[in-house]
């Protein structure tokens, strides 16, 4: 099974799976560079999986469709452009012979779900959209910082080699966030340093694993003393023994940094 990420917009990534013959793409935002991948690596598109409903994400769903006939598979609760398979917490989708199970991951969007499968004979993968990226995690547009932290732990659970397939490369950006929160963070320098030699070779610093989130990611960890002692100097009327409050001072640090 290969694993490509294709460039859309500025900063999206369109995932793309594939076992020679078919393929599956999630969060399609434009057709045209997924339909040359396919044309190129001679796949037809067997399903496409999305995550939420914005714009960057569904934009070329429609296209795609028409072009290859794919399946379309999409979050129960948002509004995507019709027919598509609707699912959530608790549904699998199987395709390309795996079985993703489907995982309810609200905050970003109000129904946003994530794609997580065990792959045999290889490490495990989850399609995460905006929800987890590398170093930091999607704006609350639609949920609660009570949400977010809630499906950001669903991610965290998973094992430790999980590859994260991210929606957007935000990588540096999350990162210099990340160190202004835990400038002691040994794995985190050193996980700096890797991404900034990646970018420098204009490569994707993604997939990131479950397992380096854990160790890196301010919003993964915003239960450890080091960061929770951070985000009260930074934002002083924040109850420290509220942990979502934590994470929405966390989360609202970000978005002025
Ligand atoms: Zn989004
Ligand atoms: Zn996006």
């Amino acid at each position: 099974m290969k694993l490509l990420a294709i460039p859309a917009f500025s900063d999206n990534y369109l995932w793309l799976l594939h076992d020679t013959r078919h393929a599956i793409v999630v969060d399609p935002g434009q057709a045209e560079p997924v339909l040359e991948s396919l044309r190129e690596h001679r796949l037809a598109l067997q399903t496409i999986l999305v995550t939420h409903h914005h714009p960057d994400h569904v934009g070329g769903v429609a296209a795609l469709r028409d072009a290859t006939g794919a399946h379309v598979v999409g979050p129960a609760r948002e509004r995507i452009p019709e027919p598509l398979e609707r699912v959530q917490q608790g549904d699998v989708v199987e395709a390309l012979g795996l079985r993703f199970a489907v995982l309810d991951v609200p905050g970003h969007t109000a129904g946003h779900i994530a794609y997580y499968a065990e792959c045999p004979g290889d490490v495990p993968l989850l399609f995460c959209g905006d929800t987890l990226f590398s170093g930091g995690c999607g704006r609350l547009f639609e949920g609660t910082p009570t949400q977010m932290l809630a499906s950001l732990d669903t991610l965290a659970a998973l094992p430790g080699n999980t590859r994260v397939c991210c929606a957007h490369e935000y990588t540096l950006a999350n990162l210099s966030f990340a160190r202004a929160v835990e400038p002691d963070n040994a794995a985190l320098r050193d996980y700096s340093t890797k991404c900034e030699q990646l970018r420098s070779h204009s490569q994707p610093t993604l997939p990131s694993t479950i397992a380096v989130e854990r160790a890196i990611n301010p919003f993964l960890r915003s239960r450890e003393s080091a960061v929770i002692s951070r985000v009260a100097a930074h934002a002083p009327h924040t109850d420290t023994r509220d942990e979502a409050a934590v994470f929405a001072a966390l989360r609202e640090w970000k978005n002025q940094f």
